[in-house]
C-alpha cells in the first residue's frame, strides 16, 4: 500500500506538468493530450534555461522577459549603490551596469542575436535603449544628444555590436565540432531550411542575411557551415557604426543645421587617431565636474549656442552670440576654449597646452595633460552658469 501510494504521488507529479503545443493550428485547438486517462493542461509558454519559449516559436517573449529582468536588474543596482552611502562614481557605476545588468539582458544572444539581421523589433529597441539610458542618466545629458555621439565619446560598444559578436564566437564553436553529434544535426537542419526557405526567419537565414548586408559571402556552403571570418565581420560591423560619421561638414560653424551637432562633435571634440590618452572620465573627480566636463563635450550646456536652440522662436546659429565678451563671435565652444577675452587668463595659465594644440580644438582636448584640459573646461561651464 505504501509503495502504490507513493507511486502514484509521483505518477501526479509528473503527469501534472503543463504540456506546450509548438505551432498549433487553429483547427486542433479543441484536441486535448491525456496521459493515463488524465488531460494534461496546455500552456501558451514554458521557462528552460532561463529563456522564455512559446507555443508560436517567436522569440518575443523570450526577450520581453529578458528586457523585463535587465531593468529590474538595473534597478536593484541603483538601490544597492545608494545603500552604500557613498558618493556616485561614473567608472564604479558603469563597470557594474557591465558586470550585471549588460549579461542579464544578453542572456542567450548567441541565438536570438540573429534577429535583428532585418532590423530591431520592439523588444530589441528597447533592449538597445536600456543601455542608451542608463548613460543618459548617469551622465545627465539632454536627449538632444545622439547615440553615435555618446558612445563614441565613452568608447562604449553598443549592445548590438556585442551581441552579434557573441553569434560569432558561436558559430566558431560550432565549425569546430565533430561531424555526426546532435548540434551539427540541428545546425544542419537550420540551415537546410534557410536555404531552402529565405523567408524561414530562423537563425541561419538571420546569420545569412547579416553577412549579405555587410557584404559578406554567406558563411554556409553545400548546407554546412564553413570558415566563419570573424575578424572581417566585425570590421564591417563597425565600419557600418561609423559610417554615420561621413561627410559632416568641414567646420561646425558653416554646417548645416541637421547634422550640425555631430559635426561639432567630430571635428572639436572626437578622439583622433591613434590618441593613447586615458580619458578625463578616468581621472579621479567628483561626478558633478566630470558631468560638467561631458556635457561641454557633447553638447549639453548653457553656453550661447546651446541656449540659442532652446528659446522660441529658435535664434539663428550665426545669430547665437557669446555673452561674455564685446566681440559679437559666435558664443561656441571653440571661441570660449581659444578666443573669448574673458577667458584670456585661463588661456595663460595653460599657455602650455594651446602652444602645443597649435589651434586644434581636437588636439587641445585631447592633450596629454587631462587635468589642465578639465580646468579649462569647467572654469568655461562655471562661468556660464553663473
Ligand atoms: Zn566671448
Amino acid at each position: 500500500m505504501v509503495h502504490s501510494a507513493k507511486y502514484h504521488q509521483v505518477l501526479h507529479a509528473s503527469i501534472s506538468l503543463d504540456l506546450v503545443v509548438f505551432h498549433r493550428v487553429a483547427s486542433d485547438s479543441h484536441l486535448t493530450w491525456h496521459v493515463g486517462g488524465m488531460g494534461l493542461p496546455v500552456s501558451a509558454s514554458f521557462k528552460y534555461l532561463g529563456l522564455v519559449f512559446h507555443e508560436s516559436g517567436s522569440m518575443t517573449f523570450a526577450l520581453a522577459r529578458l528586457l523585463q529582468n535587465g531593468n529590474g536588474a538595473k534597478s536593484r543596482l541603483a538601490a544597492k549603490y545608494k545603500e552604500l552611502d557613498c558618493d556616485k562614481s561614473f567608472p564604479m557605476m558603469r563597470r557594474l551596469f557591465d558586470a550585471v545588468v549588460k549579461p542579464t539582458v544578453s542572456y542567450g544572444c548567441e541565438i536570438w542575436g540573429t534577429f535583428s539581421s532585418t532590423g530591431l523589433s520592439q523588444e530589441l529597441k528597447k533592449m538597445t535603449d536600456l543601455q542608451l539610458a542608463f548613460f543618459r542618466q548617469i551622465c545627465k545629458l539632454r536627449r538632444s544628444v545622439a547615440a553615435p555621439i555618446v558612445f563614441a565619446e565613452l568608447a562604449e560598444v553598443p549592445w548590438l555590436r556585442t551581441w552579434w559578436s557573441q553569434v560569432l564566437g558561436f558559430m566558431q564553436r560550432l565549425a569546430k565540432m565533430p561531424e555526426g553529434g546532435l548540434h551539427l544535426d540541428i545546425l544542419s537542419d537550420n540551415i537546410h531550411d534557410a536555404l531552402q526557405n529565405p523567408s524561414v526567419g530562423n537563425w541561419a537565414s538571420g546569420v545569412q542575411k547579416q553577412f549579405a548586408s555587410l557584404g559578406m559571402v554567406s558563411p554556409f556552403s553545400d548546407g554546412k557551415l564553413g570558415t566563419v571570418d570573424a575578424y572581417g565581420f566585425q570590421q564591417a560591423m563597425l565600419a557600418r557604426e561609423k559610417s554615420i560619421w561621413i561627410g559632416l561638414h568641414i567646420s561646425p560653424r558653416t554646417a548645416p543645421s541637421a547634422r550640425a551637432k555631430l559635426c561639432t562633435y567630430l571635428r572639436w571634440f572626437a578622439r583622433p587617431d591613434r590618441c593613447s590618452v586615458e580619458p578625463y572620465y578616468d581621472l579621479p573627480m567628483s561626478i558633478t565636474k566630470l558631468r560638467s566636463i561631458m556635457h561641454f563635450r557633447m553638447g549639453s550646456h548653457s553656453l550661447p549656442i546651446e541656449q540659442g536652440r532652446f528659446v522660441r522662436p529658435q535664434v539663428p546659429r550665426h545669430l547665437r552670440r557669446c555673452t561674455f565678451c564685446t566681440t559679437h563671435d559666435v558664443g561656441d565652444e571653440k571661441h570660449c576654449i581659444s578666443a573669448c577675452p574673458r577667458f584670456d587668463g585661463l588661456r595663460q595659465r595653460h599657455a602650455e597646452l594651446f602652444s602645443d594644440a597649435q589651434d586644434s580644438m581636437r588636439s587641445l582636448m585631447w592633450h596629454k595633460d587631462q587635468k589642465s584640459v578639465c580646468a579649462i573646461v569647467l572654469a568655461i561651464v562655471l562661468e556660464a552658469q553663473t
